[in-house]
């Protein structure tokens, strides 16, 4: 090989590793996930309920735990072992359905470390009840499969008020109440990283609180309403008229969500938890023109498994 062969060598070399580690860095960035954007608990063919996963250092921290959170996670490739904390924003099925089953079948799929889990009460109890329920598999796959016990890797904070809700070397999280009637509390949720900022609004009527806690963030992830659709939404249930008022008393149309991110001042609004889910008749046009009635920044309609 002479000289100029072997300095094309070595350049391509050094190009390569540059590339593995800038590969590298990306992979430091924080990733957030939605896996789950269809509003209600109604197990539905176009969308998953309520949750995602904000990816910071290889530890997943997972917002809400609607039915199949476990698999649409596997089908977003985040190892279900890297999960390190849940957060629940309200304890209503479409956001909790799977939160005991999470944990469950992580563990079966290799998780072997601390998970902590946080939201409103009872989660205490109900984490205690989840694993009573389910001792037969739990103590058979501990005595035959040489797992390590499940219960003493969770570790419950049930939260009351908001503010600082847990800070550890990749994310700081803080919590706002919001206006979820009947359920009290609710949160919304804010996770602070190195090179990112995402609010989770959880369930809620248009809120002042959450104002204040997105303020200035890149992303606000917002439950939204299309209003003009609820009149097709209810007329498929027996229980319509009391639907109607609930849904009308503790959500947060499209139109308003967008108001709560221009006066919080934020970067991107995605649309989530979509009440309805799947009505064929709502464009995704029509959310985001909805949406920006109010709001002048970018506006995504959030989809299963899209990451941000
Ligand atoms: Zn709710």
């Amino acid at each position: 090989m002479d000289r100029r062969a072997f300095l094309r060598g070595a350049a391509a070399l050094v190009s390569a590793v540059s590339c593995a580690s800038a590969g590298k860095a990306q992979a430091a960035k924080t990733r957030l996930i939605l896996l789950g954007t269809g509003g209600g608990p109604r197990p539905r063919k176009a969308s998953s309920a309520s949750a995602q996963v904000i990816i910071s250092n290889n530890t997943a921290y997972v917002i809400d735990c609607g039915n199949g959170v476990a698999r649409q996670l596997v089908f977003a490739d985040v190892a279900l072992r890297t999960v390190r904390h849940i957060f629940l924003t309200h304890q209503h099925s479409d956001h909790n359905a799977d939160y005991g089953n999470l944990i469950w079948l992580a563990w079966a799929a290799g998780l072997a470390t601390r998970v902590d889990t946080w939201g409103p009460p009872p989660l205490k109890k109900m984490t205690r009840l989840f694993f009573e329920m389910n001792a037969t598999d739990i103590d058979s796959r501990i005595a035959n499969e040489g797992r390590v016990p499940l219960l003493p890797l969770v570790h419950v904070h049930e939260l009351r008020a908001g503010g600082l809700v847990m800070r550890d070397e990749n994310v700081k999280v803080t919590a706002t109440l919001v206006n979820h009637p009947p359920l009290v509390p609710a949160f919304a949720y804010r996770f602070d990283t190195a090179d990112r900022s995402i609010v989770i609004s959880g369930d809620t009527t248009r809120s002042d609180n959450l104002v204040t806690l997105a303020q200035g963030a890149e992303v606000l992830v917002h439950a939204v309403l299309y209003t003009p659709a609820l009149d097709r939404l209810v007329a498929r249930v027996p229980n319509a008229t009391a639907l109607r008022a609930s849904i009308m008393a503790n959500q947060t149309s499209v139109e308003d969500a967008g108001w709560v991110a221009q006066a919080a001042g934020v970067k991107t609004l995605v649309l989530s938890h979509f009440v309805p889910a799947d009505d064929p008749e709502i464009t995704d046009q029509m959310w985001i023109d909805a949406a920006r009635t109010h709001f002048r920044g970018s506006v995504i309609v959030g989809k299963d498994l899209m990451e941000i």
